[in-house]
């Protein structure tokens, strides 16, 4: 399969004369996008910049100091910024962990929720920099808020930075996901859930040979739209349908009834068959690139006004 990179160099503008009068026919592979805004190069910098402060594990120095990155990047976008801290109790004991959520009001008070984590999985034996899992997604997401900050919006979007995802010890209902359980539960018990319409996980999302994984506990008409809109900007082959079920960020706002999308290319590693770089140590600066973020960045922004008017329609269908 060709990269993801030389993929899009293949891109073709071209002038056609036709019957002794000039046509000039632009031509683009994504010429029906709504617009061009995302800049895969910036969101790799932020993923850079993420993979330079070093292993970012939940509770650790350097988790604060990626939070410090996050929210100063998020204060020049003009969004709000709030930040959620908590304690999470982990096999490791007591772990200070914080969210890190942003909100861009729209003109509707229905929620969209998009997430992504920016811990790395601690590793006592091993550095382990987490450039696809852990900087790719906030990566991405740093620069989709850059984008829809300069939309008119009519849903309202909170860019969720979630923190402690990765197990500490083994992936288990107690182990993992810290920082999304404790959102969706807050959530809930303040009464707000019910104006969350709809939730958009980015993980694993900037791997150079990106096939982006049909993952089955998602919403299946949310992941049509995403797909739908994929093969409509010409990414289709990056958007496969390779199957799996994973458990991630998404979990706890299904768990609440709130249809999700969990949008992770799970297999990573030399090939599309294998996850060989996943939580190895081979995930750094080389296997990522910023056409992958580009692709999904797109297809994402793409998406989310159909998404908002599949929930207006359903939401007419409900009994009064
Ligand atoms: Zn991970």
């Amino acid at each position: 399969m060709l990269g993801a990179r030389n993929r899009l160099k293949a891109c073709p503008a071209y002038v056609a004369a036709l019957t002794g009068a000039t046509f000039l026919v632009l031509v683009c592979c994504a010429a029906a996008r709504a617009d061009d805004c995302l800049d895969g190069g910036r969101a790799f910098e932020h993923l850079r910049a993420m993979v330079e402060i070093g292993p970012r594990p939940a509770g650790s120095p350097r988790s604060v100091k990626t939070q410090e990155y996050i929210i100063n990047k998020l204060a020049r976008l003009g969004v709000e910024i709030g930040e959620q801290p908590f304690v999470a109790r982990t096999p490791f004991g007591d772990k200070d962990m914080k969210n890190i959520i942003a909100v861009l009001p729209g003109k509707s008070r229905d929620i969209i929720v998009i997430g992504a984590h920016y811990d790395t999985k601690l590793f006592k034996d091993k550095v382990f920099v987490g450039a696809n899992d852990g900087a790719s997604g906030s990566g991405l997401l740093l620069e989709i808020v850059r984008c829809l900050a300069l939309r008119e919006n009519e849903p309202t979007y909170w860019f969720a930075f979630f923190d402690g995802e990765e197990a500490f010890v083994t992936w288990s209902a107690i182990d993992g996901i810290y920082g999304s359980k404790l959102m969706a539960s807050r959530l809930y018990r303040a009464g707000e859930m019910s104006n969350v319409k709809a939730m958009i996980l980015l993980d694993m999302v900037g791997d150079k040979d990106l096939s982006i994984t049909w993952e089955t506990n998602s919403t299946a008409w949310i992941r049509k739209i995403v797909w739908d809109n994929a093969r409509k900007l010409r990414y289709g082959e990056y958007f496969t349908s390779q199957t799996r079920k994973i458990s991630d960020d998404h979990i706890p706002f299904l768990n609440y009834g709130i249809p999700s999308l969990d949008i992770i290319d799970f297999y990573y590693g030399p090939n599309s068959l294998t996850n060989e770089y996943w939580h190895s140590p081979k995930d750094g600066l080389d296997k990522v690139s910023p056409t992958s973020l580009k692709i999904v960045g797109d297809v994402v922004l793409e998406s989310l006004p159909q998404i908002y008017e599949h929930i207006k329609k359903d939401a007419l269908r409900l009994p009064r």
